[in-house]
């Protein structure tokens, strides 16, 4: 069973296009030669064209920060999944907590997303996670294993590589506090667990689940040694070229 470490940069609602600009190359230049990893970064969605330039010929995927399941029509302020893929994105983050909690994005919602990305030929990115209410109420599992039925429900789980987890602790995220080793690596153990009742097991033992939340270059080498992690999804530090460099060079 192989899964390709998958080190994923989401810059947020920053960079203007030159910055953007900049910080690709320097992240191209950081994942230059790496054949054992895959890296990902997702630009707001008005620099992706300007930035699929910049990585051209390099390893460095791009991906869109959202995706609406829509082919066209009238979603004012929504990307279509053509639109990313005309734009250069080969994936879509989808339900990351922040269009959960600030924007009220629901598991329907999010599902549906999903299956526009994996309709289009996008590999989506669906982030899970459980606020620090919901596990200081002992609810964490249950509420990550509501997120993926939920926003998993109807899609086909006949290839691995097809769809990417990620594990994001709402608590976790930019706030500077990361999961111990042994929180994240029993959250992707059971994620992995629900993944094989979804799907087969072997499917399940070859998707890969990531990691985020306040990853760093101090914290990756731990969190990347877990066996069930298969990557990290990066905010803050992915903005900063030599932390991002150093985190795609985990050991
Ligand atoms: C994220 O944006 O998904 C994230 C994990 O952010 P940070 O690394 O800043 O916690």
């Amino acid at each position: 069973m192989q899964r390709t470490p998958l080190i994923a940069g989401n810059w947020k609602m920053h960079t203007t296009i030159a910055e953007a600009e900049e910080l690709a190359a320097a992240v191209a230049v950081a994942s230059h030669g790496l054949a054992d990893r895959e890296v990902m970064i997702a630009p707001p969605f008005t620099a992706l064209a300007a930035v699929a330039k910049v990585v051209a010929g390099s390893p460095v995927r791009l991906a869109g920060q959202n995706v609406c399941w829509a082919e066209k029509g009238a979603f004012t302020g929504e990307i279509a999944p053509a639109m990313l893929r005309d734009a250069g994105a080969t994936m879509a983050i989808v339900g990351h907590s922040e269009r959960r909690h600030v924007f009220g994005e629901s598991n329907a919602m999010i599902n549906k997303r999903l299956a526009g990305a994996r309709a289009a030929g996008l590999i989506p990115i669906l982030c899970i996670g459980e606020t620090l209410e919901e596990r200081e109420a002992g609810r964490t599992f249950a509420i990550l294993e509501t997120q993926l039925r939920e926003g998993l429900a109807g899609i086909a789980g006949d290839d691995p590589a097809a769809v990417v987890i990620a594990y994001e602790p709402v608590w976790a995220i930019g706030t500077g506090k990361t999961a111990t080793t042994e929180q994240a690596q029993a959250a992707h153990a059971f994620v992995r667990g629900v993944l094989a009742e979804l799907y087969e097991k072997n499917i399940a033992s070859q998707m890969r689940i990531l990691y985020g939340g306040s990853v760093n270059s101090d914290n990756v080498d731990a969190l990347m040694a877990q066996p069930d992690v298969d990557g990290a999804l990066v905010g803050g530090a992915a903005l900063k070229p030599e932390s991002f460099a150093r985190i795609i060079r985990f050991l």
